[in-house]
């Protein structure tokens, strides 16, 4: 053919001048991407043969595949397919024509963008972004119609191109990039291969760099949730996060309709409350990865879901601008909020002991989840669940509530702090009385929102007031024969406010306690205490002025009735000693001692030790 030794000479249809620079510089910070779009072009080609194969019942059997290989010495890196190839016609159109279109309309929609961080990396620029790292760039190509003859374009990153007619024995592209002075770590495989994992890792067809394949083409979430076991889940997670611990969850997601969505999500293990940096959900599109930065596709409280999502739908080179207005956006959110629901309770239903260990871990993400989100909150509301100090396990709301009608209905006792709550504790313990444990930073915030969704149903620490249940209705304090009950509640009460001296917001109040081991506590109204606790939240110290709180004397305790002996006969300063002393032990579960407090106390303690020790005959 005589055509074959003609080169065709043209220009490039476009109207902006000088393209490449404008693409070189704009596109700096992301160079890399342009790998994955020659190979996602190789991908489509390979589709684009199979789709025809099927059609036209060609039955070219092959094996399909994308080759990639570096030539240090010529610096080149070429990207070969054996897809559907182009004629020459076919290049003219769509490398020459289509292809340049949208670089160019990328140049104009680039000049309008104030952020140019927005758009760089997220806007495709197909095959010309090759020339971001090639000075110039070769396409050889053989169609699979028969009798197709073999094409060579060439550019130099100028707008002129040359093609010609070549021998090509076999069908498919090449892309041959000879890489710029700046760009030649693109010739270690390392990187290619980086790249590569990054971008292509789950591209449908096999990628080969140097003959070995780099890709998993059968990535798990395209495959059906019935025939995948939970091991080849957790493998999975493991290749995609090698570092972490397995997870504790996961849910798979294959919806066809309204939308198209696939992918796995998983529930990390974290390893604090607030440890929410691992986020970071992998978003593909038909396998292409295209961001491991979308926080809006997963709901706000659940961004330390980790795994893939497979959305074809969205395009390929999503904006984070579009990510934030898109209707579908939405939808996709409500949709794993909706699934991530489902699979909690799922997991409550199936076995306490094991979902006790998952909620620890996930508590914080739920509750918060359920304060924000209505349909969240009326899917798991009966699943909640909270460590109870009934056998130490965990119960729900309802159970917990059913357990004690006869005693409190209506009425959740709960410690935030055990150890400081401990006497408190004891004393329902030893009532039979059972508290909730309510340790997490969020639950004070949560039980409000509980009592304010629940109505009738209210939540209070166990130090705010004393139950009936505590208190013993027959025993009295008398010390003196014919006194009444009345005047010797008075005469304890008067004796210690005496002792105590002048103390600000204190009210001395006197029960007679089932459990006689215990001589005083500090009650602080769950009202008082929880209005301090916003203050201080939002940044305010209340002044003592504010401190409001029941000195609660128990008139069964030996000591207490001790005290008032001694008072009466005289014994002024010991039973100062013993007063002030029992008055910081109750207190003590309240507040930190200053260093002078602190001080008194032990001296104190000391004294009475001695009394103790030097009274023994
Ligand atoms: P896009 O892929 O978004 O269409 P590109 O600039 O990457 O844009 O490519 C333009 C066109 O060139 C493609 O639509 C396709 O028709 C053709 N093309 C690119 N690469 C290949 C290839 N490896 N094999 C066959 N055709 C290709």
């Amino acid at each position: 053919m005589s055509e074959k030794e003609q080169v065709e000479k043209g220009t490039i249809s476009i109207h902006t001048e000088n393209i490449f620079p404008i693409i070189k510089k704009w596109l700096y910070s992301d160079h890399e991407i342009f790998l994955r779009e020659l190979v996602s072009n190789a991908v489509d080609a390979i589709h684009k043969l199979q789709h025809v194969n099927v059609i036209e019942g060609l039955q070219i059997a092959d094996d399909y595949a994308i080759d990639i290989s570096v030539d240090k010495d010529a610096g080149t890196l070429t990207v070969k397919d054996n897809g559907i190839g182009m004629t020459a016609d076919e290049i003219r159109k769509y490398i020459n024509q289509i292809a340049f279109s949208s670089a160019e309309e990328f140049v104009q929609k680039f000049k309008d963008i104030e952020d140019k961080n927005q758009i760089i990396g997220h806007f495709g620029l197909g095959f010309y972004s090759s020339f971001m790292v090639a000075d110039k760039v070769e396409i050889r190509s053989r169609s699979y119609q028969k009798d197709a003859a073999g094409a060579h374009w060439s550019c130099d990153g100028t707008t002129s191109y040359e093609l010609e007619e070549v021998d090509k024995e076999d069908r498919g592209t090449e892309v041959i990039l000879h890489l710029s002075k700046d760009e030649k770590d693109y010739l270690e495989p390392s990187r290619i291969r980086e790249i590569l994992k990054k971008y292509c890792n789950f591209l449908p067809v096999p990628i080969r760099l140097a003959g070995d394949v780099v890709n998993d083409s059968e990535p798990l979430w395209i495959r059906s949730a019935s025939e995948i076991k939970d091991e080849e889940y957790v493998e999975f997670y493991r290749k995609l996060y090698p570092l972490s611990d397995d997870p504790l969850f996961w849910i798979h997601l294959n919806i066809d309709f309204p939308f198209n969505l696939k992918g796995i999500l998983y529930f990390p293990r974290l390893s604090t409350e607030f440890d929410v940096t691992k986020s970071h959900i992998k978003l593909y599109c038909n396998q292409v990865f295209v961001s491991d930065n979308c926080p809006e596709l997963i709901p706000e409280f659940l961004t330390p879901l980790q795994g893939c999502l497979d959305a074809p739908d969205l395009p390929l080179n999503v904006s984070r601008s579009y990510l934030q207005n898109e209707p579908q956006v939405r939808k996709i959110r409500e949709v794993i909020s909706g699934r991530v629901a489902s699979k909690i309770v799922d997991l409550a239903k199936q076995d306490r002991d094991q979902f006790a260990e998952i909620w620890d871990n996930i508590h914080t993400f739920v509750k918060y989840g359920m304060m924000r989100d209505d349909k969240f909150f009326d899917k798991v509301k009966d699943q909640v669940i909270f460590r109870t100090t009934a056998e130490n396990k965990y119960t729900t709301l309802p159970e917990y509530l059913e357990r004690n009608k006869e005693r409190h209905e209506n009425k959740m006792f709960y410690a935030n702090d055990e150890a400081a709550q401990a006497t408190y504790l004891r004393m329902f313990k030893n009532q039979g009385l059972e508290a909730l444990i309510l340790d997490a930073m969020i639950d004070s915030h949560f039980i409000q929102f509980l009592e304010m969704k629940q109505k009738g149903v209210t939540f209070e620490r166990v130090d705010a007031d004393v139950t009936q249940n505590l208190i013993d209705e027959d025993q009295g304090s008398k010390l003196v024969e014919g006194e009444d009950e009345k005047t010797a509640d008075e005469k304890i009460k008067t004796a210690f406010e005496e002792l105590l001296g002048e103390k600000k917001g204190m009210t001395v109040r006197v029960e007679s306690l089932k459990d006689p081991s215990v001589p005083a506590m500090v009650l602080l109204s769950e009202h008082t205490r929880r209005f301090k606790e916003m203050t201080r939240m939002m940044g305010k110290e209340l002044g003592d002025a504010m401190e409001e709180y029941t000195l609660l004397l128990n008139k069964n305790n030996p000591v207490v009735k001790k005290i008032r002996a001694m008072k009466e006969e005289g014994r002024q300063e010991d039973a100062r000693l013993l007063g002030q002393q029992i008055y910081d032990l109750a207190m003590l579960s309240h507040k930190a001692f200053d260093k002078e407090q602190m001080e008194d106390f032990l001296e104190r303690s000391n004294k009475i030790l001695e009394m103790v020790g030097t009274a023994e005959k």
